[in-house]
């Protein structure tokens, strides 16, 4: 159980706008879905319109104001109407969900409402989703649900339409970067990690290791030097980083988990996705269980490589940046600033965009699954030709 309020969270304004205007409108709805990517922040959204549900005496943005009774229970952790529904083991089984509804039939202890949080909505086995779907359809009075999910195509239907879905994105890589150096990591750091996030915290958060931070610097240079040197040490470099990543741990989202169904997914989970699909509807292209904390790479794997591509891209952008006139300085990747500029020396935009395109052509392939050494040499050999050539 946390406390948050709004002004805790980075970034989703939009979404935010809307849950005061509710508030101060009218009831906030009996049931919410927060669907978007993983560690961008849907919690403590959650959390804060909890807060505010629950709170006695709102501000007048709709805030919880911090100072009730309601507001202080919950910053001691122990408020008997604001419960959080969380996976046990792999997945949220049905006694959970009797156990969590149970204390919905009666009065609210503090008076205004009751709120339950259900984390990794995706999670609840058929029947717990079943059995939370009932309560749905006739809600007690004064009870707010708020189901929180990264894989919004894994619910059923059925909860989904009960719902009222906030939608959340990415974050920008400076709220990520302002969220870690929050957190006190340090700011060479953060430089390094909030650009390859990919807008999650959590991701940014991995990456904020020293021997991330070795292998990112390690691969800047490499990419910075592409053109430059002999082609044929593309190989070596792309054996060697295999040896770098063997054992480095990473979060990585759905879209990035590999391709073959990992035993541990679930059969109803993979029914889903597969009614999605049929559907028309996105559903990702690849399935697998979730990471719990990251995943640990095995050398140069689908996971490794697309990271790598994913570095090679974003020193690229940066190198177009400074190509275009940017200050190398103002760059997300300034530390690297001497080797932006001497790229910008030798090459010119149109042929890092070329290079760019040939990153994101092996991107769009991942799904074909292709062996990663090989994929990464070809881009890498083909990044070089364009900006020798320019
Ligand atoms: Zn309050």
């Amino acid at each position: 159980m946390s406390y948050a309020t709004w002004s805790d969270v980075r970034g989703h304004s939009a979404q935010i706008g809307v849950l005061q205007r509710i508030c101060a409108s009218a009831q906030p709805a009996h049931a919410y879905l927060f669907e978007g990517p993983d560690g961008v922040g849907k919690q403590m959204v959650a959390w804060a319109l909890a807060a505010r549900i629950a709170c006695e005496a709102p501000t007048a943005d709709q805030a919880a104001c911090g100072e009730c009774r309601s507001c202080h229970s919950l910053q001691r952790g122990e408020h008997p109407d604001l419960k959080v529904l969380k996976k046990d083991g792999a997945s949220i089984r049905i006694g959970q969900v009797r156990d969590a509804l149970k204390p919905l039939r009666f009065e609210p202890v503090l008076g205004r409402a009751k709120v339950l949080i259900v984390d990794d909505a995706h999670l609840l086995r058929e029947e717990a989703a079943n059995a939370l779907l009932k309560t749905l359809e006739e809600p007690p009075s004064r009870t707010h649900f708020i189901l929180v999910t990264s894989r919004a195509q894994l619910l059923l239907s059925t909860i989904r339409s009960r719902s009222q879905v906030v939608r959340f994105a990415e974050l920008d890589t400076q709220d990520v970067a302002a969220v870690l150096l929050a957190e006190d990591q340090p700011a060479d750091l953060v430089a390094m990690a909030a650009p390859l996030a990919e807008g999650s915290v959590v991701r940014g958060r991995t990456l904020c290791d020293p021997d991330w931070l070795a292998a990112i610097d390690r691969l800047v240079r490499f990419v910075l030097g592409l053109g430059a040197g002999n082609p044929l040490r593309i190989g070596d470099a792309v054996a060697g980083l295999g040896g770098t990543l063997d054992g480095l741990s990473l979060q990585i989202s759905p879209e990035q988990q590999p391709m073959v169904a990992a035993p541990t997914a679930s059969i109803s989970e993979a029914k889903a996705l597969a009614q999605a699909e049929k559907k028309g509807r996105s559903a990702p292209k690849k399935l697998a269980s979730k990471p719990e904390s990251g995943t640990r790479l095995k050398g140069l794997d689908r996971v490794g490589l697309s990271w790598a591509l994913d570095v090679t891209t974003t020193v690229l952008r940066d190198a177009m940046l400074v190509a275009t006139g940017m200050d190398p300085d103002e760059v997300p990747l300034s530390r690297h600033a001497e080797g932006l500029l001497n790229m910008r020396d030798r090459t010119h935009a149109a042929a890092i965009a070329k290079a760019i395109d040939a990153c994101l052509a092996t991107e769009a392939s991942l799904v074909l699954n292709p062996n990663p050494r090989l994929a990464l040499e070809a881009t890498w050999l083909e990044v070089d030709r364009a900006i020798r050539h320019a």
